[in-house]
């Protein structure tokens, strides 16, 4: 089982920002800024390039109550996510990264 299914199953721990039904949004292990939350679906997608459209609207409304939870949403804040092994993805259950607190700089230029 990967270990985004066990935080689900609560086998590990973790430090929830906000939870339902189909949702969790935790804190990332390894912060790279201020704020750093994961959010998943509670179901296993191995990443965004699997999940039903459906699902991601979903996601989307949760993730806007995440950030307004951070009391980012005035500020502003990154949203990434890791596809595979070219993106870069280490843990393969679909997550997005929040990132902010702080300014975060430019990804792309
Ligand atoms: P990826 O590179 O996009 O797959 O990111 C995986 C993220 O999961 C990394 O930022 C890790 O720090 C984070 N991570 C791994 N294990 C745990 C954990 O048990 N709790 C919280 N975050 C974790």
């Amino acid at each position: 089982m990967c270990i985004f299914c066990k935080i689900v199953k609560g086998e590990i721990p973790n430090q929830t920002i906000l939870e339902d039904e189909n949702f969790l949004a935790f804190n990332d292990i390894n912060p790279a800024r201020k704020i750093h939350v994961l959010i998943i679906p509670k179901e296993h997608y191995d990443s965004f390039d699997v999940v039903p459209p459906k699902i991601m609207a979903a996601m989307t409304e949760f993730m806007h109550k995440v950030a307004s939870k951070l009391g980012i949403r005035e500020s502003g804040y990154r949203l990434i996510t890791n596809i595979g092994d070219d993106g870069g993805q280490e843990v393969h259950h679909l997550h997005f990264h929040m990132i902010g607190g702080e300014p975060v700089g430019r990804l792309v230029r």
